[in-house]
């Protein structure tokens, strides 16, 4: 009986469509703490006002003209942010045997904060998925959709996510075709070599579509920074920090070089008296740059112990078929570790340059690389942007990286990244203040997005049909 009712319950879970709780669709958020990220400030007391999905008023409860039609909603003790963006996002679907669970999937980055998500490698079926959030088939973050992967060879069977490309020729008509496809980036990965990278820039520039991505080492850094593209996991940044001697060695720990014993030999030799200069460099181009922190450190760097892995909230939602493979890749790598005080030096590395390209003025973004290794989709955002405050970045810079960073770069500045009056209401609500303590993003309460409000209630009920989906 007992599991016949927990059956029933689940099924009644699965059957219900996620949506918001309540309808009226104007909601007054009453005496809550506002952390507007405009500036670094907590605005005590405040009553926020929400209709139609665009944040009308600010201020004190008297002094506000608030309707008869409102939803409610007791912001006292909490605090209220803007929603999260993850820069640097993946479906499963591309992983394994192409099973489509983007539907859950944006409910995972949804019920974890995020209201705008970057899918970081394209496939007609993310253009699908993102046309269903803009009609409001599916509930989940605004998508932006990067380009099918430009490699310069794909290694792998099964199907090709990405656009091989070993010519100039064909990386100018792959570029065109994808703009026209309606592709918000063109994304660079492996293997790229210098003339085909030459032949990307070119014709995105006319086409008028940003590039983002990875830099190789055909490539390196001087020509990526030359080109303006957006770095994504500080690629070739390492490089920069071989002794002029080496520095055309071509196997700093850097890109798919972070599997190669020889790779890893030239980590002591690393110079970190040469990161002002690599800095200034970065600055000077005026590029973004994601990190991709959490990862790295996570997967090649400190390592996680089995129970670790298990234990966080992600394993649970990771498809029981892709399991034995994240399990494997694991052990390839660890089976055969660098050594300790290598990999404690590249981790260091990593956070003292992520520091100073801060420091500096040098934008960056939150993007969690999920669902790479053992994480998943909107749980690891939150591990990412604990590690920019373990680099030195205090909590609302921390915050500036996943708000209004990554608003500037999209070019929404005017409608999202900030709580302020005129701007679309994507927002969360928390019970501890992110400001304290940069863990406490995730002590969500409630998210507003579209004009809707989810509540605890709601989000739980998310991710109760996410990992029943997922986690099979
Ligand atoms: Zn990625």
């Amino acid at each position: 009986m007992k599991h016949f009712s927990s059956c029933l319950l689940l099924f009644l879970a699965l059957c219900l469509p996620v949506v918001a709780q309540q309808s009226s669709e104007v909601y007054a958020i009453k005496n809550v703490t506002v952390i507007p990220m405009n500036r670094e400030v907590a605005m005590l007391h405040q009553t926020v006002l929400i209709e139609k999905g665009i944040i009308t008023q600010i201020g004190n409860a008297e002094t506000l003209e608030i309707g008869k039609k409102v939803t409610t909603i007791d912001g006292t003790g909490k605090y209220l942010m803007p929603g999260l963006f993850d820069m640097h996002a993946h479906f499963f679907y591309e992983q394994g045997n192409n099973i489509n669970t983007c539907k859950e999937e944006l409910q995972m980055m949804l019920a974890n904060g995020l209201t705008t998500v970057r899918i970081e490698c394209g496939d007609s079926v993310y253009l699908d998925a993102r046309a269903k959030v803009k009609n409001k088939e599916w509930i989940g973050p605004q998508l932006y959709v990067v380009s099918p992967q430009f490699v310069g060879a794909w290694p792998w069977r099964g199907k090709v996510f990405a656009a091989v490309c070993d010519t100039p020729e064909k990386a100018e008509a792959a570029v065109k075709k994808y703009k026209s496809e309606g592709y918000d980036e063109i994304k660079i990965t492996f293997m790229v070599k210098r003339d085909v990278y030459d032949a990307i820039i070119k014709t995105a520039k006319k086409e008028g579509i940003k590039v983002t991505g990875h830099v190789g080492p055909q490539v390196k850094l001087p020509a990526a920074l030359a080109a303006g593209q957006q770095i994504e996991h500080m690629d070739e940044f390492i490089d920069m920090l071989l002794p002029d001697s080496t520095y055309n060695y071509g196997q700093s720990v850097s890109d798919m070089n972070i599997w190669r014993k020889n790779a890893w030999a030239t980590v002591p030799f690393l110079d970190e008296t040469k990161i002002p200069e690599l800095v200034r460099k970065v600055k000077d181009a005026g590029i973004y740059v994601t990190p991709t922190n959490f990862f790295f450190f996570s997967s090649f760097g400190e390592g996680r112990t089995d129970e670790q892995y298990k234990q966080r909230p992600d394993y649970q939602y990771i498809p029981s078929n892709l399991k034995a493979e994240r399990w494997d890749i694991r052990e390839r790598y660890w089976n055969n570790a660098p050594p300790e005080e290598s990999r404690k030096k590249y981790v260091y590395l990593r956070k003292k340059m992520t520091f100073e390209l801060w420091n500096a003025g040098v934008p960056l973004m939150a993007g969690s690389d999920s669902p790479e290794w053992f994480l998943t989709q909107g749980f690891s955002i939150h591990d990412e942007l604990e590690t920019f405050v373990q680099a030195g970045l205090s909590p609302f810079g921390a915050l500036q990286t996943a708000t209004v960073n990554t608003a500037a770069y999209l070019g929404v500045s005017a409608k999202k990244g900030t709580v302020e009056t005129g701007k679309q209401a994507d927002l969360l609500l928390l019970d501890k203040n992110p400001l304290d303590d940069i863990r406490n993003s995730r002590s969500i309460s409630g998210v507003w997005i579209a004009g809707k409000y989810i509540d605890r209630k709601g989000i739980d009920k998310m991710l109760a049909v996410a990992a029943n989906v997922l986690g099979k």
